[in-house]
């Protein structure tokens, strides 16, 4: 079957109607500049110059796929987070809960991996007609315009794959194995790899084609990240490392931070007000390095005493008009 087919079947199987990448479209406009392209193409080699501005697909293409893939990681991130939240929330409810509804619980459960399972096979599919339609243009254009425009999509923070919440339904995946789960349609597999030094690196597959290799080691403290927070660039470090690189307090939190300061890594600017604190991969990272946890624990717990009894002498000062 070929790859539209099967996307577009893959679309019509969810329950309800979710947004997509409209390949027919899209290659009904790399359709009509091909028969144009056919006219300036050197027809011995087949090979074409050095790639121009593309008069009839540019105004098109790009601005057209640039709207679905923005449409289509907004409801990818705001229907995730809403999942793994009712999964947060569920740890609490559940002690209220067990007696009351036990079978009930369970069923909810096995719902919540199926949902995250088809949300991983939604990001992957969705991720390869991205890569595929762009590998079009770029044969019919013999340009490579294609390929930066990904780059720059990611700049736009408009790459699924490198969503935080892609990492936390993977982690949610690993937290949750001990219920036995098989992805139905797409088979993706992740793991936690610890060294002997309690470094952890995070191996994600997607697909044969998709694969992820996160190490989750935080570039400020050197250590594992400890209770960690995804940049709006997609770095992550250990919430406390990335409150100090912004220069703002535990109690003021990330929002606070002002638009200059730049993540460490890529040095990009403003990423720290829509960080994302990963909860799941910090419940995966507790159990697998306990030791560490329970150190880091310790001593983040006297520095948060520290900033929070700070911020409340300057708060009363300021209250009582010494500053
Ligand atoms: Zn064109
Ligand atoms: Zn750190
Ligand atoms: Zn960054």
């Amino acid at each position: 079957m070929k790859f539209t087919d099967r996307y577009g079947e893959f679309m019509k199987g969810q329950k309800e109607k979710v947004p997509a990448v409209q390949l027919n479209n899209l290659k009904a406009v790399l359709h009509s500049c091909e028969i144009k392209d056919m006219r300036s193409k050197d027809r011995n080699t087949g090979v074409c110059d050095s790639p121009q501005d593309c008069p009839v697909c540019d105004g098109t293409f790009f601005p057209s796929l640039l709207k679905d893939m923005s449409v289509i990681v907004n409801f990818f991130n705001k229907r995730a987070k809403k999942l793994l939240n009712s999964h947060l929330a569920s740890g609490f409810k559940k002690y209220i809960l067990r007696l009351k509804r036990k079978l009930k619980l369970k069923g909810s459960h096995a719902n919540m991996i199926k949902e995250a399972q088809d949300l991983v096979a939604y990001a992957t599919i969705t991720t390869f007609a991205v890569q595929k339609i762009l590998k079009k243009y770029d044969k019919v254009h013999c340009s490579k315009k294609g390929q930066r425009f990904k780059l720059e999509a990611q700049t736009m923070h408009l790459e699924l794959l490198k969503s935080p919440w892609l990492l936390e339904l993977m982690a949610f995946h690993i937290n949750m194995r001990k219920t036995e789960m098989k992805a139905r349609l797409f088979g993706f597999d992740c793991s936690l790899h610890i060294d002997d030094e309690d470094r952890a690196l995070f191996l994600v597959n997607l697909s044969d084609s998709i694969k992820l290799n996160l190490d989750l080691t935080c570039p400020i403290c050197l250590d594992t990240v400890f209770d960690p927070v995804s940049l709006t660039c997609s770095h992550i470090l250990c919430h406390m490392c990335a409150s100090s690189v912004a220069a703002v307090t535990i109690v003021d939190g990330l929002q606070a931070s002002a638009s200059e300061k730049k993540c460490p890594i890529c040095r990009q600017g403003g990423v720290f007000g829509g960080a994302v604190h990963l909860h799941e991969l910090s419940m995966l990272l507790s159990r697998s390095v306990p030791k560490y946890w329970k150190e880091r624990l310790r001593r983040e717990r006297q520095e948060r005493i520290k900033q929070a009894k700070e911020h409340w002498e300057s708060q009363c000062r300021t209250f009582l008009g010494y500053e």
